[in-house]
């Protein structure tokens, strides 16, 4: 591919960090995927905001990254940038009525909530064990434990394409069961920044609380490299009852597998490929849809694939935001 105009204009600014040909096996939790064109790790929300409007303005496709924990690239990559976002910042308004945190959309969600929790701040204990950033979280209403983004999120600073930098509020989000208006692609942009709204409590009795999630999540998902959640529970059920009453705990495609601790968790066991995942959530799809006439749709986005498995609205080859 022929280097575009704006790689010259990132090579200028972030010099050795913008890479060629980076493995992005090594940026997502399920260990697979093939490599990225050009590849960028942004340090704040000045460098983040700065990456994706030169990506704008010369049309470069471009992907944004977080912990890489909801996400499968198929392993020929993606052939644009990727930008991962490591603006991290994290600071605690401790005072007044209200207190609030102010977070930079990289910084991780476990460590804002545990953050939180050593000051006594309540409201995040549902988060401390959540793989993924600040922004990651936001953009798919990442939630456990019967809390969520929606419960905790009060303002939003966002970037969007020709319309620039404006504060969001929680409710132009639309959040629904993990997914907000910008995984469903009726908006698209760039979140920059978030504050979200706490309220004091005990530090020790926040910690409790922690532990019993910590512990609850310990007993019932398997370790190892997945994506968390492959489906969405389908209303009124779950995915992975279905999925195991299907008769698919243990199934494996190549070096995949549907886990014996929890149906809905595919983990990469032995070295899978991005097409051994793929074929699996088809062979499941399909499987479950024939016994019990339910579509089960995925949770995880499919990045650089061209099939249809994904029934979520076009998140095929999902390229810039
Ligand atoms: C073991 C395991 C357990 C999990 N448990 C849970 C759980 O209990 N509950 C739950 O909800 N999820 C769970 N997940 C899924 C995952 O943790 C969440 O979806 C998480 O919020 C994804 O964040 P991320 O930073 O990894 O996003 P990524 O996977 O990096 O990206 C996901 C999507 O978000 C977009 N995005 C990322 N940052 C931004 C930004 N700043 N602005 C705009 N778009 C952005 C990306 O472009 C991409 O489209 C689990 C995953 C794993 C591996």
């Amino acid at each position: 591919m022929a280097h575009p105009q704006s790689i010259g204009i990132l090579e200028k600014k972030f010099g050795n960090r913008l890479q060629q040909q980076v493995a992005l096996h090594n940026y997502a939790t399920a260990r697979v995927g093939g490599a990225a064109a050009w590849f960028v790790t942004v340090r704040n929300t000045t460098e983040l905001a700065d990456a994706v409007q030169t990506c704008w303005d010369d049309n470069l496709k471009f992907f944004l990254l977080g912990s890489g924990s909801n996400v499968l690239f198929s392993d020929e990559g993606f052939d644009g940038l990727v930008i991962l976002n490591h603006a991290k910042k994290i600071e605690m308004k401790i005072s007044g009525e209200h207190p609030t945190l102010w977070v930079e959309s990289g910084a991780s969600l476990g460590l804002v909530a545990r953050k939180a929790a050593l000051s006594g701040l309540s409201g995040l204990e549902w988060a401390a064990t959540v793989p993924g950033t600040i922004g990651g979280a936001i953009y798919g209403n990442a939630g456990a434990h019967g809390s969520d983004m929606h419960s905790n999120l009060l303002l939003a600073e966002i970037l969007q394409h020709e319309k620039g930098k404006s504060i969001w509020k929680k409710e132009d989000f639309q959040f629904s069961y993990r997914s907000s208006i910008f995984k469903r692609h009726d908006e698209s942009g760039v979140i920059l920044s978030a504050t979200l709204n706490c309220v004091y409590d005990d530090p020790q009795k926040i910690k409790e609380r922690m532990n019993v999630f910590s512990e609850h999540r310990r007993r019932t998902q398997p370790p190892g490299a997945s994506m968390g959640s492959m489906f969405k529970n389908p209303p009124g059920d779950y995915a992975g009852r279905l999925i195991e009453a299907a008769g698919l705990k243990g199934y494996s495609i190549g070096g995949v597998k549907v886990s014996e601790v929890h149906a809905n968790f595919f983990v990469n066991s032995d070295q899978a490929t991005a097409s051994d995942i793929y074929d699996l959530v088809q062979h499941v799809q399909k499987t479950v849809n024939k016994e019990f006439k339910v579509e089960l749709e995925l949770e995880v986005e499919m990045i650089g694939f061209n099939q249809t498995a994904n029934n979520n609205k076009a998140n095929h080859g999902k390229a810039s935001i």
